[in-house]
């Protein structure tokens, strides 16, 4: 008897168990997305929240009662909360708190340093990245501040400085080429394009900037606006590659194609190089632009022969620190050599996945040689290519008749990529113990930057006593 009705209770606490199962996986199937993790990307003007998630986000953005907060409610979510707190103080967010408000409600309050426009959307899969949904918080005041200081930049650039902006790739949400240890093409191009700029800087003609400052995405149109308004004479985006073979490697140098691309290589790239706008996450409003009239305006100027007569000196000089994969200048569509007046270029570099190059590419000893050899090329285009402007008006040919401004590499070589540089016949200077590049400069008034790119000097090598360097003939030793 008392064994019967044991058995009774056993049964009826099976029950209660299965029901209480079943109600949970009712629940838990009824709340379908979840929340993974929460990061964030920093640029000077906005933050990027990135919310890791199941799947696609239903969300509302509610209205806070305090203008520095906002607060988004991410309805369907079951599962735990990541991390209450996710602290950023980076000078536009504070902190972002995560809290529920029910069993399927998440709540995300966002604490700002001062009121801020926001823009969030959703981001699909890609790679190891699942879904996400991305808040970005944008400053307008300091993007405002920071185009000012831009376009003042070019306001103020004497008619003899030329300006050169650099672009690292991808950045942010957007790795680039990945290596099969995970180095990561985004990290390896900002410290290259950072050493470029620094060298290029040191030539008191060229004024030198970066896109991107550090680990933050910058969709490619922006890319281009940024060089814009700084008025560039000339754009080079730096890039490493990656394939499902470890053994390509070498350097290519591309420039946009008005048509087709010049090989099914480069279409791909291309095609691997645009889809970054998809991968680092650009608001839709973001994404248009009209490639059409850029094209037509193209073939219409000469921004194209310029780009590719500096992509043949890029050639040149890269192929003196590492193996090319072709001496030509390569041409495909990439959206980020689009700009109609700019001539641009984009590099790649390496490939981070053939083992050996990958380890280079993190070496600081070839990060040096290869910013050496880029900035050798921008210096030598702007100073042997076309004669340098001169820093003094020129003389008016007749009264009230104004003579058409100069302009840095816009006019067409007469060949292309084949074009040699108009060189003026240089004389030899040896070098004496003790001297260095800035007191021959001196000594022959030209800057430290043009003597490099007159002898091929990278930054790695140093002058010896006895070496013969050969020095602007037109600057003479006064
Ligand atoms: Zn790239």
């Amino acid at each position: 008897m008392i064994m019967r009705a044991h058995l009774r209770l056993s049964a009826q606490i099976l029950l209660i168990a299965a029901v209480a199962a079943i109600f949970f996986f009712h629940s838990a199937c009824e709340a379908a997305n979840e929340l993974y993790a929460i990061r964030s990307w920093s640029s000077p003007s906005a933050t990027r929240i990135v919310l890791d998630i199941k799947q696609r986000a239903a969300y509302k953005i509610l209205t806070a009662q305090k203008p520095e907060h906002i607060i988004i409610e991410l309805a369907d979510f079951g599962g735990r909360v990541p991390a209450p707190t996710v602290p950023i103080n980076d000078g536009i967010v504070k902190i972002v708190r995560a809290s529920r408000t029910d069993s399927k409600t998440i709540r995300i309050s966002i604490e700002l340093e001062k009121p801020a426009s926001t823009k969030v959307f959703q981001l699909e899969k890609f790679m190891d990245k699942p879904q996400r949904l991305a808040v970005d918080i944008i400053r307008q005041d300091l993007e405002r501040a920071d185009t000012v200081h831009r376009e003042e930049t070019r306001k103020l650039k004497q008619r003899d400085t030329r300006i050169v902006v650099i672009d690292p790739g991808h950045g942010g949400e957007d790795p680039g080429a990945l290596s099969p240890h995970g180095t990561k093409e985004k990290d390896i191009v900002l410290s290259i394009a950072r050493k470029t700029v620094q060298l290029l800087n040191k030539d008191a003609g060229i004024r030198a900037y970066l896109t991107r400052k550090s680990d933050y995405f910058i969709p490619l149109g922006s890319r281009i606006n940024i060089a814009r308004e700084y008025g560039a004479d000339l754009f080079v985006s730096i890039h490493a590659d990656s394939s499902f073979s470890s053994k390509p490697h070498g350097t290519s140098v591309y420039c946009l194609s008005p048509k087709g691309a010049s090989s099914n290589t480069a279409q791909m790239l291309a095609q691997k190089e645009n889809a970054s706008d998809l991968i680092g996450g650009v608001p839709l409003d973001h994404t248009n632009d009209d490639l059409t009239a850029i094209i037509v305006d193209l073939v219409q100027t000469n921004t194209l022969n310029s780009s590719i007569t500096c992509a043949g000196l890029l050639l040149r000089e890269v192929g003196k620190v590492n193996t090319l994969r072709s001496d030509r200048p390569q041409q495909a569509c990439f959206r980020v050599l689009r700009d109609p007046n700019i001539p641009s270029m984009l590099i790649e570099t390496d490939f981070l996945s053939n083992p050996k190059k990958e380890k280079k590419l993190k070496s600081e000893e070839f990060q040096n040689c290869l910013a050496g050899a880029i900035a050798a090329a921008v210096t030598k285009y702007a100073y042997e290519v076309k004669p340098r402007p001169s820093a003094e008006p020129p003389p008016t040919e007749a009264a009230g008749k104004q003579p058409a401004p100069k302009k840095f590499l816009k006019e067409p070589p007469a060949k292309a990529s084949r074009e040699k540089p108009q060189k003026s016949s240089p004389q030899i200077h040896t070098v004496k113990k003790g001297e260095t590049l800035n007191t021959i400069a001196r000594k022959y008034h030209t800057t430290p930057g043009r003597l490099r790119a007159l002898n091929g000097l990278t930054s790695a090598r140093k002058l010896k006593a006895g070496m013969k360097l050969k020095v602007p003939a037109e600057a003479g030793n006064r």
